[in-house]
């Protein structure tokens, strides 16, 4: 398989996971529908595309979704609800529910530190250092927990806030804090660019990269041997290829691709 294929997506992963949905899936299962920043349009000069930043949980909720992603959608997965982070147009556009065949969501606030349980999963909003155009808007992550594993889907965000890794149980204040197991996290930007001004309201893959060295030294990452740290929200023009991304990271980081499908614990 080369690499186009993996990010046009519609491979025989596809098939795959809606053989698991039909079993009910084990673990918490993370489908990668988007993997990109605002300035990916489609196919680029190098062949490739990441569509707007967008993930499939367990084959039933997603968590930001355009119509860009419409094609990576397993056949049959008809999602059953929505968890949008913020209002920019690379994440949120609730029209595209319509062309899934299912009825345009009614969209409605989520507080911080609420929580909501989808299916058995359960997703908490948590404040992202990101700003939008809209009065009043503040942008949201999500601590997305099943069984033992504790997700942190961190984009779009500049680091993470005090507040957010309080709620999520990863605060210096938090004296019975909980790890997380899992950390899939926006690089926006690709290696020196940490004089960039979207630093502030992005991270970049040196951002991710400290951020993990300080959660792994203090106990507060807490993931299985071998786990990688998946990269998304990448922008087409502050990084390489796929290829030269994935060689140019730091482990445990490893950038995502759409259509990519990891499983996260048993
Ligand atoms: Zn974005
Ligand atoms: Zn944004």
């Amino acid at each position: 398989m080369n690499r186009r294929e993996f990010i046009v997506g519609a491979t025989a992963a596809g098939v795959m996971s809606g053989a698991f949905a039909k079993e009910g899936p084990a673990g918490l299962r993370i489908r990668f529908l988007g993997t990109g920043a605002s300035d990916w349009k489609g196919l680029d000069e190098r062949g490739e595309w990441r569509r707007w930043s967008s993930i499939l949980v367990d084959n039933a909720v997603l968590v930001d979704f355009t119509a860009q992603s419409v094609d990576q959608l397993p056949a049959g997965v008809r999602p059953e609800a929505i968890f949008y982070t913020h209002s920019h147009r690379d994440h949120y556009d609730p029209a595209a529910a319509g062309e899934l065949g299912v009825a345009v969501p009614a969209v409605r606030g989520l507080a911080f530190g609420e929580t909501v349980e989808e299916r058995g999963v359960r997703f908490t909003c948590v404040p992202a250092n990101h700003g939008t155009s809209r009065t009043g808007e503040r942008a949201g992550m999500f601590l997305i927990e099943k069984g033992e594993e504790r997700l942190l889907y961190a984009t779009d965000t500049g680091g993470i806030m005090a507040e957010a890794a309080r709620i999520v149980g990863i605060d210096a204040h938090v004296r019975d804090g909980k790890p997380i197991t899992a950390l899939v996290m926006e690089a926006t930007m690709g290696v020196g660019y940490e004089d960039d001004f979207r630093i502030y309201t992005h991270s970049s893959v040196d951002t991710v990269a400290r951020i993990v060295r300080v959660l792994t030294a203090t106990g507060r990452y807490l993931p299985p041997p071998g786990r990688k740290v998946y990269l998304t929200h990448l922008a087409r023009t502050l990084h390489g290829t796929h290829a030269e991304v994935a060689a140019a990271v730091p482990a445990p980081l490893c950038p995502a691709h759409d259509g990519l499908e990891v499983v996260f614990g048993k």
